[in-house]
């Protein structure tokens, strides 16, 4: 366990965000949830408090630049600083680029790409004037593999693997401190089929997850690991998949 630590967290309401909190409360740890439904928000910070942590939460769209920065001044308000960044809010409404889905791209990357460069905008000063800190951006293995279906979604997480490959060395050469991970899970089943919007895709790939994902925990896991390493070295990235999951 590391020391007590400021943790933000974008699409904190669901899934992988969600249980990375309630873990992450059990080391002590000062959460910052961000995600646009309040109710959801108000439900998990409760349950950050009863693990042992503390929790604030802003209501974020993360396709705007200025709630992304309203999260980061919550955090530097109430908590005094931002050590980690969990750039982890996203969508995967995967289909065959001949449906032109256009909303569904536009979605994708304004969520997917934009929003994970938004956060890094958001938190950099802080971590730069702090001289430490960490971003932990999730793409996934759609972000090394790409099929169809896939292209849009794919196209966005290989992004957060360029995006963060060139974080990581700037914040190098900047001597800044501050450490980047990329985490790219497999099959994991949390609420995200529900954003596939073509019913024939979203059965497909629910017949996928049925057969091989593995619980929403084993990611909020290598997130607390990726975290508390020490501060010298850097997870700058892991691939979990289910054991059982080929490609
Ligand atoms: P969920 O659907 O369970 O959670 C998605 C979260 O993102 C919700 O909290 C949602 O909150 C939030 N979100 C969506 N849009 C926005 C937005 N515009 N602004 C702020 N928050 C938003 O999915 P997962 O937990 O599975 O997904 C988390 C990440 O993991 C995503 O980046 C996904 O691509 C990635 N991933 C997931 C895999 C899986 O198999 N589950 C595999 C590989 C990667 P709200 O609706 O309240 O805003």
């Amino acid at each position: 366990m590391s020391k007590s630590k400021v943790i933000v967290i974008t699409g904190a309401t669901s899934g992988i965000g969600e249980a990375s909190a309630k873990l992450l409360a059990k080391d002590g740890h000062k959460l910052v949830l961000g995600a646009r439904r309040e109710n959801k928000l108000q439900e998990v910070t409760k349950a950050v408090e009863e693990n042992g942590g503390q929790a604030i939460y802003g209501i974020t769209d993360v396709t705007k630049d200025e709630d992304v920065e309203a999260l980061a001044k919550l955090a530097v308000e109430k908590f005094g600083r931002i050590d980690v960044w969990l750039n982890n809010a996203g969508i995967m409404p995967q289909s065959l680029l001949s449906q032109k889905k256009i909303l569904d791209w536009d979605n994708t990357i304004d969520i997917n790409i934009k929003g994970v460069l938004y956060g890094i905008g958001a938190a950099l000063p802080y971590m730069e004037a702090q001289k430490s800190g960490q971003f932990i951006n999730i793409s996934s293995v759609a972000g090394h593999v790409a099929g169809p279906g896939s292209a849009v979604y794919s196209a966005s997480k290989y992004a957060v693997r360029a995006i963060s490959e060139s974080l990581r060395q700037e914040m190098a050469q900047d001597k800044s401190n501050v450490r980047v991970t990329v985490v790219s899970p497999g099959a994991i089943s949390t609420n995200l089929l529900n954003s596939v919007t073509d019913n024939k895709v979203k059965a497909g790939m629910e017949q996928f997850y049925d057969a091989f994902a593995i619980p929403v925990d084993r990611v909020a896991l290598t997130i607390k690991q990726a975290i508390d390493i020490p501060e010298d070295a850097a997870w700058n990235e892991v691939i979990i998949r289910p054991t059982a999951q080929q490609m």
